[in-house]
């Protein structure tokens, strides 16, 4: 899978892409980085890539020409809406082009298992105020937020989405357990323990040193439900739960939200 990063400030991307399970995928040619100066396709002799709103107002936005050249280039196909070209449209599968924005979509697990499918995924970094609302409209594809905040640029926004999404790539992990993880099947992860088995007076639970391996599954399942009721009880509303698990719900209390 192939991850273009278009930013301009590149240098930032050095150190969390460089390390451990992400350094290893792009070792193994599991996946493939390349991180791309907006810089680089900007305006005239200064390369400038910035300029003032129209309408007045703080700040600087990113001019569309640079940006939209930019990705036209790592995608190799788009063009820019009515510079006149009729040339056929490549080949499918695309390239989704996000553009990390504060107003987009909140960026999930779930939003996540959907990009996986994709072989490159284009990832726009915003700076300033933000960039031309005509290449939102016209060469973006996806708008993802991380939160319900505001940063100073995309790159972080990058990051986030690009490890989230690298770890589901088949052979990225070592252990392929995904869906036992939070937010797999729409639930918390269960509590883990690791040797010593007594701890500062605190024991872990019998049943995990039973060699009952069931006994094992339907306590973790069970903690899973518990947890995510305990602590984020709007994820039950769309999980994947079975009889028994809506049982076990409303044996704790759970109290299915009205439709
Ligand atoms: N003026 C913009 C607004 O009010 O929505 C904020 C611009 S922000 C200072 C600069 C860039 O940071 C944005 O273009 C976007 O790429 C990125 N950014 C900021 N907050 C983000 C968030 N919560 N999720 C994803 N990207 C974000």
């Amino acid at each position: 899978m192939k991850f273009d990063i278009l930013t301009l400030f590149p240098e930032i991307f050095a150190g969390p892409l460089t390390e451990s399970i992400i350094k290893r995928a792009v070792q193994a040619g599991i996946i493939d980085i390349a991180i791309h100066n907006i810089r680089d396709w900007g305006d005239g002799r200064h390369k400038t890539v910035d300029d003032t709103p129209f309408g007045g107002g703080a700040g600087m936005l990113m001019k569309p020409g640079p940006l939209a050249a930019a990705i036209r280039a790592v995608t190799g196909q788009r063009l820019d809406v009515g510079d006149g070209d009729s040339s056929p449209q490549p080949p499918i599968p695309q390239p989704l082009v996000i553009y990390l924005s504060p107003d987009g979509q909140p960026f999930t697990q779930r939003v996540a298992e959907e990009l996986v499918g994709y072989h490159q995924l284009v990832l726009v970094c915003g700076r300033y105020e933000g960039i031309d609302e005509r290449v939102r409209e016209t060469l973006i594809d996806r708008e993802l937020s991380v939160g319900d905040f505001v940063l100073t640029g995309g790159e972080l926004g990058a990051m986030i989405v690009l490890d989230v999404v690298a770890r589901l790539v088949p052979g990225v992990l070592d252990a392929a357990s995904p869906g036992e993880e939070s937010f797999g099947d729409g639930l918390l992860e269960y509590p883990q323990y690791t040797r010593p088995a007594a701890w500062q007076g605190q024991d872990i639970p019998a049943v995990l040193r039973s060699g009952n391996h069931a006994q094992v599954e339907t306590w973790r399942r069970q903690q899973r439900l518990a947890r995510t009721l305990r602590k984020r009880p709007d994820l039950l509303a769309t999980a994947n739960l079975s009889t028994a698990d809506i049982s076990y719900l409303h044996a704790l209390g759970w109290k299915t939200a009205p439709n």
